[in-house]
């Protein structure tokens, strides 16, 4: 989103913005914020409409609603600026085409003087003649070659464009699948990664493990601390997670204080000890403020564990993996629950 409110004007709806998300109990964080920003801006139409529809029913605003909103209306920009890469790309494909249209009229031109210059030696010439010719053939040789030095210098450039406009793709795909606030992957990513790893599973076999953890009673931080701490506890916890898988693993923020761990080529024993060891680093961790060296006390997760079964979808495996989890918050939280032990009632470990 581009804003080119004055500063007066900046601070006002900032101020508007940030009551509401206070009123609403909505998480300080950038996604929010933006949405919030063209709610009091009056910028985006659609969005308050939909956003003043669940006020008038008295619902409530959950930071779910606000990132469907966010998707819907604001990361619009997306689409706009890849239109516009589109819109350099066929530009520079019309300029390639061009240079090469010009350039093979020039060739054309050569053979035609060429050819002419083959038919004069039918005759019988003199040495001035042949002279001559020789020279009409040199200078026209000069000049395809600085015709074809042309074209490669021109088609050089039109690569030089393609290549900023690789960089800036890369940079706008590395945007849209990275979490604003903690930095890691997102759901998006995730959803591209399962489709890759899923497809390795249908070519090469192997075990494909999820692990979805979930921060305990999350609330209550940020009830206590305020929502900036709240902010903080998920980055360090984000750091935690992403510091605690190795190589192919994939870390991603979920949603709000959920995230989920993706175990490429990992059985279900070996996802399983992964999820106890961070369930155990997370018990024994102390929080301390950095500003006051206030201890804020413990900050538990719970943890549920499923295996891919080859062709389900993402949704599938994420909805068994759900279900341990939620297995993990009814049982005392701060454990893991595996898929399994739904069934069994057998492993489960605190
Ligand atoms: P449980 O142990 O059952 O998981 O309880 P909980 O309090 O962790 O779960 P609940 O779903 O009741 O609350 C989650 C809270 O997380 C509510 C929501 O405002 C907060 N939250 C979600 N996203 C963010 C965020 O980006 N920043 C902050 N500070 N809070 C967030
Ligand atoms: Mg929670
Ligand atoms: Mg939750």
């Amino acid at each position: 989103m581009h804003y080119s409110d004055s500063l007066e004007q900046s601070s006002e709806y900032l101020r508007m913005a940030i009551s509401h998300m206070g009123r609403f109990q909505i998480p300080y964080d950038p996604t929010n914020y933006s949405v919030w920003y063209e709610y009091v801006s009056g910028k985006n139409e659609k969005l308050r409409v939909d956003i003043d529809t669940i006020l008038a029913e008295s619902k409530c605003i959950t930071p779910e609603f606000m990132t469907r909103l966010y998707e819907k209306y604001i990361a619009i920009d997306e689409k706009i600026i890849m239109e516009k890469i589109r819109r350099e790309l066929r530009a520079i494909l019309e300029k390639i085409l061009h240079h090469i249209a010009d350039a093979e009229g020039q060739f054309k031109n050569f053979s035609d003087v060429i050819e002419r210059y083959s038919q004069d030696l039918t005759e019988d010439l003199d040495i001035e003649s042949v002279a001559r010719v020789v020279d009409g053939i040199l200078s026209e040789s000069k000049n395809i070659v600085l015709s074809g030095a042309q074209l490669q210098e021109r088609l050089q450039a039109s690569t030089d464009e393609v290549e900023k406009l690789s960089r800036n793709i890369e940079q706008i795909r590395e945007q849209a699948t990275t979490d604003l606030l903690t930095g890691i992957k997102n759901r998006r990513y995730l959803v591209n990664v399962f489709s890759e790893e899923a497809r390795r599973v249908a070519e090469n076999g192997g075990d494909l493990c999820l692990i979805m953890a979930d921060i305990d009673h999350f609330k209550r931080i940020n009830d206590t601390y305020g929502h900036l701490m709240g902010d903080k506890v998920l980055k360090t916890t984000a750091e935690v997670l992403k510091d605690s898988v190795k190589g192919r693993d994939h870390v991603v923020r979920y949603g709000g204080e959920e995230f989920v761990i993706l175990l490429p080529d990992t059985p279900l024993t070996g996802a399983l000890i992964l999820a106890d060891k961070i369930c155990g680093y997370f018990k024994n961790l102390n929080w301390k403020r950095k500003d006051t060296s206030q201890f804020i006390g413990p900050v538990h997760l719970s943890f549920g564990v499923a295996r891919y079964r080859e062709n389900e979808t993402l949704e599938k495996l994420i909805q068994r993996a759900d279900r341990a989890l939620y297995h993990s918050k009814h049982t005392g939280r701060c454990r893991v629950t595996c898929e399994t032990d739904l069934d069994t009632g057998d492993r489960i470990t605190a």
